[in-house]
């Protein structure tokens, strides 16, 4: 039968997934598909720095002053500018290079280091994109189940930590990956 689960509950923390735009998102985060330098770029990256505002790029530039480039699997806070959300968590995942090269672990950080930094904060809600499956190019299929998979993981580990998680994705085929790989999860159980 096919399945139409594009909520689970893990740990009493929901955990969603929705096909759109993550800059018009009104959780207390969402989390930037960001590069090392902090810049801003193109994709998601562009996208969230032009719906904020100059005030991100702002505190991006004194992090990235204070304490250099960020390193890859690693997240940093700002403000969320104009967004509806008020706090943007960036993080830098991995390129694919082949899948040898720690990918699968480099992701799995990124999303960790962003749930950490979501819950030392004590934000109760986060929006993610699909990290490094647009220009870094990471197969979607394999990152959507390590995205979930690391968000499950997290929220059984830290279960008062959040109150609801969101995949944001932008295109119907990242959409079907991420729903595949929470259908699976949720079978799983
Ligand atoms: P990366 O460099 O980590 O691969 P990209 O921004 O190139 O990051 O792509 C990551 C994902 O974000 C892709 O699936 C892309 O389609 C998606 N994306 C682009 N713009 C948005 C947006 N406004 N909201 C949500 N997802 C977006």
């Amino acid at each position: 039968m096919e399945s139409r689960v594009t909520e689970v509950t893990v740990s009493s923390v929901k955990l969603r997934i929705i096909q759109g735009d993550i800059t018009k998102q009104d959780t207390d985060a969402i989390v930037n598909a960001a590069n090392s330098s902090l810049m801003g770029g193109g994709g998601v990256d562009g996208a969230i720095h032009r719906a904020g505002g100059p005030a991100i790029l702002e505190e991006c530039k004194k992090i990235v002053s204070r304490q250099g480039r960020l390193p890859t699997g690693k997240a940093v806070i700002t403000t969320g500018g104009n967004l509806k959300a008020g706090c943007v968590i960036h993080t830098v995942g991995p390129v694919w290079r082949g899948g040898d090269k720690g990918e699968s672990e480099l992701l799995t950080s990124a999303y960790w280091e962003s749930l950490e930094v979501a819950a030392e904060n004590k934000l109760s809600s986060i929006s993610f994109p699909s990290i490094s499956t647009g220009v870094y190019g990471y197969p979607v299929g394999q990152a959507a189940k390590v995205a979930i998979g690391t968000v499950a993981d997290f929220l059984r580990r830290s279960p008062a930590a959040l109150e609801e998680v969101v995949f944001v994705l932008f295109d119907s085929k990242t959409f079907a990956a991420y729903l595949l790989a929470l259908r699976e999860m949720a079978e799983k159980g």
